[in-house]
């Protein structure tokens, strides 16, 4: 390895979950990645340590002015037993624009890679192998700094965590119901939609809850200036079929550049489907049900990897979309999108 991490075994390692009863994002491994930054010195002291608390002083930049980013990618075995990242390199690029956003400094993409490694390779016995599990890798930054005002931080804490994870919806592959918000946004133009900031997330728990009181699992949020065009759903991208166009928001700024959103657009273009990244006004939609062409609506992420949309609910009308099932092409995207991850299926995109 080109990178020389230092690592201190965990004296104490848990005992692992049981696969079949995993959740999502509740067990933590026994290590974790942690490197400093310092104006002066830049980034340095990559090291792995037993997982625990940080000691941190509560005038820390991050706790008052959230100076923070972070990321998400899963590492899964294949049948041979090989352990296998999906396109960690994206990550490391998506970092450096959060990071960027967010007047955090730049980290070396090969780096942040080789550490992300590092630490699997050290925890690698707990990434689980029934179908439908992965180990979920949550690498983040945070500005600790003991500073009040607002400024850059000049400290800060690069930190890798390994979760494994069970299905995000439980069950698998099941069609979830989603709610269309009109009152509250998650993003405007000039704003930090594209970014992966704690912030944006805190301020959509709002809306969230709201949807999950009216018995809907996500939201898909509509743009900032006038609540028209279809943006993303939750923690992931949106795909519209209506006809034979499969249609998804453009990366105008205001939402994230999903790293699966990308792989299912390459995929839809290899199977020859008419893939358009788009503006998508919600009334295009609603006409498209009305006249029996929407045919099929997914999500995109790395904690679902394909979610199928069941039912939209806009305005308190309920579209319920090809039979509140599982469409074909959601079906089709998913497995082999889970097979490439798995390494059951060739990576050819
Ligand atoms: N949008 C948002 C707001 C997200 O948090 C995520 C999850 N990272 C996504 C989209 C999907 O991105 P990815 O495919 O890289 O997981």
């Amino acid at each position: 390895m080109k990178y020389d991490f230092t690592i201190t075994k965990n004296p104490n390692p848990k005992t692992k979950p049981d696969p079949d009863t995993l959740r999502f994002g509740t067990e933590f491994t026994d290590h974790m990645f942690i490197m400093e930054y310092e104006d002066g010195k830049g980034w340095h002291d990559g090291r792995i340590v037993p997982y625990g608390p940080l000691c941190l002083d509560p005038a820390a930049v991050v706790f008052h002015y959230a100076q923070e980013m972070f990321e998400g990618l899963k590492a899964y075995k294949t049948p041979a037993g090989k352990v296998q990242l999906f396109r960690p390199d994206m990550n490391a690029k998506r970092t450096n624009k959060t990071n960027d956003r967010l007047c955090i400094p730049q980290i070396d993409e090969d780096l942040y890679v080789e550490a992300i490694k590092a630490l699997v390779k050290v925890d690698a016995d707990w990434i689980p192998q029934k179908e439908g599990t992965a180990l979920y890798i949550r690498p983040f930054i945070i500005a600790d700094e003991a500073f009040l005002g607002v400024r850059r931080s000049k400290h800060y804490k690069f930190i890798i965590i390994l979760s494994p994870v069970g299905p995000y919806y439980e069950g698998g592959l099941t069609p979830t119901k989603i709610y269309v918000e009109d009152k509250y946004v998650r993003a405007t133009d000039g704003g930090t939609g594209e970014a992966k900031c704690g912030g944006n997330y805190a301020a959509s728990l709002k809306a969230q809850e709201e949807a999950h009181e009216k018995g809907y699992e996500q939201i898909l949020w509509l743009d900032g200036v006038e609540r028209k065009y279809v943006e993303e759903i939750g923690t992931s991208n949106a795909f519209f079929m209506i006809g034979d166009e499969i249609i998804t928001a453009p990366l105008d700024g205001t939402i994230l550049p999903g790293i699966t959103r990308n792989s299912v657009i390459a995929l839809l273009k290899k199977k020859g489907i008419k893939v358009s990244e788009r503006k998508l006004a919600i009334d295009e939609v609603v006409d498209a049900y009305k006249n029996g062409q929407f045919k099929e609506m997914f999500a995109s992420g790395t904690a679902a990897v394909i979610s199928p949309v069941g039912e939209l609910c806009y305005k308190g009308d309920s579209m319920i979309i090809n039979g509140g099932g599982i469409g074909p092409v959601a079906q089709e995207l998913y497995d082999t999108l889970y097979g490439i991850q798995t390494g059951t299926v060739k990576d050819d995109m």
